[in-house]
């Protein structure tokens, strides 16, 4: 995808306006821009199973916990069960649920890059194929090379269309960056409340189709001048995006992405590719091309040591923190 395209090349389709571009890196992101749904499931990852856990370790409000379980039920992600020989329900991961794994960790790998200050990062990951400690990094699944966002052509693909918006009514940002902070220090979370909430992706996905100026994007997405403001500032204030004058008296101006808001990019289609996997029915809605090779692909998550995709079963940790339990 090309992020200076000139504007008749930015838009094959028309878009009739107000209405929301079928997308699955949104479809995506309404699960896991949810601040307490990111949380539930990353402790699922890091192997809680039961409802009194959860709650423990998260310091989360039963009923806010109960419903949130219920809809990652809903959604395919998490399904119920017992054990043997263990009391009670549990919690366990999908085939679905355990996919989000890699976009977890191409969360981690721009977390690790961009978030964590002097720091170490806060988890070192195994891999346990090759038994190196590695990097997850986000590569092109035919030629393994790092996605450079600058080198991805798109073109609509079998699901592509337009449909009404749903909850266009939410204005407030649903990832809290207080609560994401919640429990241990995380690269993802820290990475999730730099996205903001879905307001601001949508932003971000504008600005990967080269939308850049204020106005443009208003009438793209049909938002209020007001939340349009905020949400840029804050992408501004967390470094995604710069303002840059584009007019001769210098009082006009354009959004740009940062090195790091480029490098963000890396995150969206490994959500892409997760949404097009588990929410589109096998109509995926945008095709991508590698330029660099030549081939069509998905992002896919890999050790940096051997190049092998990583899924949820394929690593070990440490953590680089003590958990206060
Ligand atoms: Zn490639
Ligand atoms: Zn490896």
């Amino acid at each position: 995808m090309t992020l200076n395209a000139s504007p008749d090349e930015k838009q094959k389709t028309a878009r009739p306006v107000v209405l929301e571009r079928h997308c699955s890196v949104r479809r995506t992101v309404e699960i896991v821009l949810d601040s307490w749904s990111f949380l539930i499931l990353r402790e699922s990852f890091f192997g809680v199973k039961r409802f009194d856990k959860f709650q423990t370790r998260l310091g989360i409000p039963r009923q806010t916990l109960s419903n949130r379980l219920s809809k990652l039920v809903e959604n395919g992600i998490l399904s119920t069960g017992t054990r043997p020989n263990e009391r009670g329900k549990q919690y366990f991961f999908t085939a679905r649920g355990k996919d989000l794994f890699p976009t977890m960790l191409s969360l981690m790998e721009f977390g690790d890059k961009w978030l964590a200050g002097d720091e170490l990062p806060p988890l070192q990951l195994t891999h346990k194929r090759c038994g190196k400690e590695c990097r997850p990094i986000t590569v092109c699944s035919e030629c393994k090379t790092p996605v450079n966002a600058w080198d991805v052509a798109h073109r609509d693909g079998p699901g592509a269309g337009y449909s009404p918006p749903e909850l266009r009514k939410s204005t407030r940002r649903n990832s809290d960056p207080k609560l994401l902070q919640r429990v241990r220090p995380c690269s993802v979370a820290r990475s999730l409340s730099i996205i903001g909430d879905r307001w601001s992706f949508l932003i971000l996905r504008e600005g990967w189709f080269g939308v850049r100026r204020f106005d443009e994007m208003r009438e793209n997405l049909g938002i209020a001048t007001n939340i349009l403001t905020d949400r840029l500032n804050h992408l501004v204030e967390t470094g995604v995006l710069r303002k840059v004058p584009y007019n001769a008296a210098g009082d006009r101006y354009e959004y740009r992405f940062t090195k790091m808001g480029i490098d963000l990019y890396k995150p969206m289609l490994a959500m892409m590719a997760w949404g097009d996997r588990w929410l589109s029915d096998g109509n995926p809605p945008l095709k991508l091309r590698h330029k660099a090779c030549g081939q069509d692909f998905h992002a896919q998550v890999v050790c940096s040591e051997c190049l092998e995709p990583i899924d949820a079963s394929a690593t070990t940790h440490r953590l680089r923190y003590t958990l206060d339990e």
